[in-house]
């Protein structure tokens, strides 16, 4: 891992399955001028490339240090905080955030010491539905309405500008600040949920999904802190508790849930 990603905080940036070379040299020279310098590719259909390394130019560097990943699991191993990227002014299942806004989440959790990724799509469709769901956001550039659709590289050079304007801006610390809980603390969240709205009967038998997915959204939109998950999953064992005896444990087992529900 760089220096960057540890040291400074910046977010590395992630291209899935890129087709053109070039775009994968354009990514490189982006990031640069921004002062971002970890590049993950996954599965590139060609890499390296004479192309890429004409559109990096000085950015030979970030190219060279670029690391190679068979799937999107693989490259987000030791991210904290994953920042999906759209062309799609709506999506399905996860809040969508502004360039502005993204930048500054991504800020918020590098301040508590949180590694943060922003994951580029295919040029042909962008990302699959099962690498949304690895996301905690998503991020839109807000386009002409009739062609949303930007080129990769010209996307990712949006966004690590507005990443690099909100860390230049950034006043010094006020100290610790409680920040939105990431992705593995939000999945056993969900799964926790999902296990009591079974116990609980409280969804529709032919389509438990769509229950599911309305909780996760609303859980998602209220960006719950690592403090707050902790209360939410106090209280759903104070439900399993009430259902299943006093001797039941929590499944998921990961994470103690606070009984009695102090809030934090
Ligand atoms: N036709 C594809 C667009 C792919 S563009 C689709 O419908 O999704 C390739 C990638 O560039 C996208 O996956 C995304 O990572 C980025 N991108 C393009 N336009 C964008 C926009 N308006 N906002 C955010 N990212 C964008």
């Amino acid at each position: 891992m760089t220096d960057d990603a540890q040291g400074t905080g910046n977010p590395a940036v992630v291209l899935v399955a890129a087709r053109h070379p070039g775009n994968i040299g354009a990514t490189a020279r982006a990031m640069k001028t921004m002062g971002l310098t970890r590049l993950m590719l996954v599965t590139p259909a060609h890499f390296p490339h004479a192309e890429a390394s004409a559109r990096a130019s000085g950015a030979s560097d970030i190219l060279a240090g670029a690391e190679v990943f068979p799937d999107l699991g693989a490259a987000l191993a030791d991210i904290d905080w994953v920042v999906g990227t759209t062309a799609r002014s709506r999506e399905i299942s996860l809040p969508v955030r502004s360039p502005d806004q993204a930048a500054r989440e991504l800020a918020d959790q590098a301040g508590s010491g949180r590694l943060g990724a922003l994951v580029f799509g295919r040029e042909s469709h962008g990302l699959r539905n099962d690498e949304l769901d690895r996301c905690d956001r998503l991020v839109h550039i807000p386009t002409a309405p009739d062609y949303s659709s930007l080129n990769l590289a010209h996307a990712v050079q949006i966004l690590v500008y507005e990443v690099h304007r909100v860390s230049a801006a950034a006043t010094p610390s006020q100290g610790p600040r409680e920040v939105p809980a990431g992705g593995r603390v939000l999945e056993d969240l969900f799964r926790h949920w999902e296990r009591v709205v079974q116990d609980v009967a409280f969804m529709d038998p032919q389509n438990p999904e769509r229950t599911f997915r309305r909780f996760r959204r609303l859980i998602l939109r209220a960006a719950p802190t690592e403090g707050e998950v902790r209360f939410l999953r106090g209280f759903l064992s104070a439900i399993d508790k009430r259902i299943h005896g006093p001797r039941h444990r929590s499944a998921t087992g990961k994470q103690k849930p606070e009984e009695g529900g102090g809030e934090s």
